[in-house]
């Protein structure tokens, strides 16, 4: 097999991501180990610009479609997001209307959902969570920390605003899609129910690289799958271990996880064998 040169990584001041380019013109954005949320890309395909997932933090999105600008050159053309997990949509509304969002069709009703539930219990919590969060700034004196306290006010703030919404997807596929560029060629692809009801992933077939979305974590824990914890549990844990297995077979070098740094063949297999033993085998 002919390894890739290590992937190259950009000279762009985010607080919140490192910028990696993959191959020309594929570019993934890995949240900073300061302020770990979770991680997008974008790519360049020649006549458009596509940008993977949306980031959580009012600033982090700004961030994310200026780099896309300054080493695209161009707007972004659409957004596809891989599911409906607020810290990939959240920054859905940092995009102009006439930018298209594109997703799985579970992915539109369940925002829809979090807009009517999660989002109306937000806005009234939002006062005296920011509150706290004042509070505990005062006292904090870890810089990560305070960076990280700084960054939940700006939130708090941003949610409390009686404008404040998401977008909600504009295309919705329940197949797998080609998008054929000028210069580069992605295969969106439709996994189903996985990790969340509705999962899309990201392949460069050609350059060997695989945008993974939340099907791939870099780091897995074993506390996620307690009863008790409010870690959402994945709907399909079979169909979700077997996609990890099939893709890991793949001839694929680079995989570009939800969460946590650039992963290879090894990571994939030791999620399917993570899902495989708390979530399979237990139950
Ligand atoms: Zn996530």
């Amino acid at each position: 097999m002919i390894e890739k040169e290590k992937p190259i990584k950009l000279d762009f001041k985010s607080i919140y991501f490192d910028l990696y380019e993959l191959s020309p013109g594929i570019f993934a954005v890995i949240s900073a180990e300061k302020l770990p949320t979770s991680n997008a890309g974008f790519f360049d395909l020649g006549n458009y610009s596509i940008i993977f997932d949306t980031l959580m933090d009012p600033f982090s999105t700004i961030d994310l479609i200026k780099a896309s600008k300054q080493f695209t050159n161009k707007d972004p053309s659409f957004v596809i997001i891989s599911h409906y997990h607020l810290d990939h949509v959240f920054g859905t509304r940092k995009f102009p209307m006439n930018i298209p969002i594109i997703s799985s069709y579970e992915t539109l009703l369940e925002t829809q959902e979090t807009l009517k539930t999660r989002f109306q219990d937000f806005k009234k919590r939002a006062p005296q969570e920011l509150k706290r969060t004042e509070e505990a700034l005062l006292k904090e004196e870890n810089p990560d920390k305070i960076l990280e306290l700084k960054n939940d006010i700006n939130t708090w703030n941003e949610i409390k605003d009686p404008s404040f919404t998401l977008r909600l997807p504009d295309f919705c596929i329940k197949n797998s899609i080609t998008i054929n560029g000028s210069k580069n060629q992605v295969q969106i692809l439709y996994i189903g129910a996985a990790h969340s009801k509705g999962d899309i992933i990201a392949l460069f077939e050609k350059e060997r690289i695989c945008f993974m979305g939340d099907l791939l974590f870099e780091l897995t824990d074993p506390s996620w799958a307690d009863p008790t914890s409010d870690i959402p549990k994945p709907p399909n844990p079979e169909h979700f271990r077997d996609t990890l297995l099939e893709y890991a077979e793949k001839d694929i070098e680079i995989y570009v996880p939800g969460h946590g740094n650039l992963c290879t063949k090894k990571e994939m297999r030791e999620n399917a064998e993570f899902y495989d033993k708390y979530y399979i085998k237990r139950s």
